[in-house]
């Protein structure tokens, strides 16, 4: 059966379309599985043609972006593997009307580049921003480090393109904002992760490019203040703070003492440590205000050490000790959480979660940071290499004390395979019905990225 359909997509294709055998093998963040083809097509008919055969053969297709995922939504095991690197073009940027038009294989670094060469901002800022394509982020619904002003990928999109299932293609690519003529079609691909539809072409919307960048380096012992500091700069900076990310003692010391090659910039020895930063249109006044607002909550108490980055280097190093998250593997394997909650209870969910880690496991490490302003925070347990069976009994810790706090257990990395036995806890039976009805409904032969955020039926 898959060598007839393999044999009719490499007609269909040709022969750079279609990768077979070992050259099939590939590598990623994520675990990939072994899919029996990886086909590369270069239009949307092809894309079309793809999942008609493999319908047809009843084989699974599953998308692939830039393979940064890490919840396991890009395994392929036994499917087709789609990948859209071919689909990789800038069609179009229209600073007037603040959109542009990408193809879904594009890379997000490069969208980036190419909105700015047009004096334009596509704000989405991630650590795989070099690998991530525009496909992969829409349909993971990527978050980062700035979404506390600009939102998630769902607010950056304005209309897309998808194949669906059954081989129609939803074309609504409006550059609109405000476009209320019913059902908003496009968020059933966004945040769907490939099991509804494979997004093909996006508009997306654009922001004025933002000369003036100010970063600091805070520290502060209470988090009570960490609140309170951001509330604060959300209020004085006029809505420029466009990234509040907070790294816990435990990391900053990872990230600052070797083999990591970055230094403490502000001294150790606090618990919290913030990288502030500040995204504004006057390149003259901006820093002047940037400082005096620092200076005014350091005289205040509100914090207790800051640096404010003097250059475009100075900021680039702060910004280097958040982004050097390979640390906290140094020490040994790991698990790693990805949660959410309320402002008012990250505090006392991560001390709650000190103390039943500890009183479980008396040596486990528990490292924090995260995307604060949002509620974001990333968890890092040292685990047992010797006990296969900690994972789950991690996982089921970790998640039953986030249930208690009400929190979600996937703030931005999605759901794919790893998290779905813990998708329950976030959502409720008739959410889950309602997201099977969907699928169902779009793709009743379950060929579209099959098992994916919930089990087949
Ligand atoms: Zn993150």
């Amino acid at each position: 059966m898959s060598d007839t359909l393999l044999a009719g997509l490499a007609s269909r294709l040709g022969p750079r379309g279609l990768l077979t055998g070992s050259d099939a093998a590939s590598a990623g963040w994520s675990s990939l599985g072994r899919p029996i083809a990886i086909a590369r097509p270069s239009s949307v008919e092809e894309v079309v043609a793809v999942i008609r055969m493999c319908a047809e053969a009843g084989v699974p297709v599953v998308p692939w972006g830039g393979k940064t995922g890490l919840v396991g939504g890009a395994n392929a095991d036994g499917a087709v593997a789609l990948t859209l690197e071919r689909m990789n073009r800038i069609l179009q940027v229209a600073p007037d009307d603040g959109v542009m038009i990408v193809e879904a294989g594009c890379v997000v670094q490069t969208a980036c580049e190419a909105a700015e060469a047009q004096g334009m901002f596509l704000p989405l800022d991630l650590g795989s921003r070099g690998s991530a394509t525009i496909g992969g982020v829409i349909s993971t619904n990527a978050g980062g480090n700035r979404v506390l002003r600009f939102g998630m990928m769902r607010d950056m999109v304005l209309g897309l393109e998808a194949v669906l299932a059954d081989g129609s293609v939803v074309s609504s690519l409006t550059p609109l904002i405000k476009n209320n003529t019913g059902y908003d079609l496009k968020q059933l691909f966004i945040g769907s992760e490939g099991t509804l539809g494979v997004v093909t072409k996006a508009v997306l919307r654009l922001r004025p490019h933002l000369p003036s960048h100010n970063v600091a380096l805070v520290a502060i012992d209470a988090f009570a203040d960490v609140i309170r500091l951001m509330r604060r700069l959300e209020s004085r900076l006029g809505g420029q703070l466009s990234a509040f990310e907070v790294m816990w003692k435990d990391y900053y010391r990872l990230v600052t003492t070797a083999p990591a090659r970055g230094r403490p910039i502000v001294p150790l020895g606090h618990e919290y440590y913030v990288v502030i930063e500040m995204l504004g249109g006057d390149p003259a006044g901006d820093p002047g205000r940037f400082q005096a607002v620092l200076a005014e909550t350091l005289e205040g108490g509100l914090i207790q050490d800051a640096v404010v980055a003097q250059s475009r280097a100075e900021g680039a190093a702060i910004w280097a000790l958040r982004d050097d998250g390979e640390q906290v593997q140094r020490d040994g394997p790991i698990a790693a959480f990805d949660v959410s909650l309320r402002l008012s209870r990250v505090e006392p969910f991560s001390q709650a979660l000190r103390e039943r880690l500890h009183a479980r496991w008396p040596q486990s490490r528990v490292i924090l940071f995260g995307h604060i302003g949002d509620g974001n925070i990333h968890i890092v347990v040292g685990v047992d290499p010797e006990r296969a069976d900690m994972r789950r009994q991690l996982d089921e810790a970790v998640f039953g004390l986030l249930a208690e706090h009400e929190g979600s257990v996937s703030a931005e990395h999605g759901i794919g395979v790893d998290k779905r036995p813990y998708l329950a806890l976030s959502r409720s039976p008739v959410e889950l019905d309602l997201m099977r009805r969907l699928k169902q409904s779009l793709d009743p032969g379950g060929v579209l990225n099959p098992g994916k955020v919930i089990a087949e039926a």
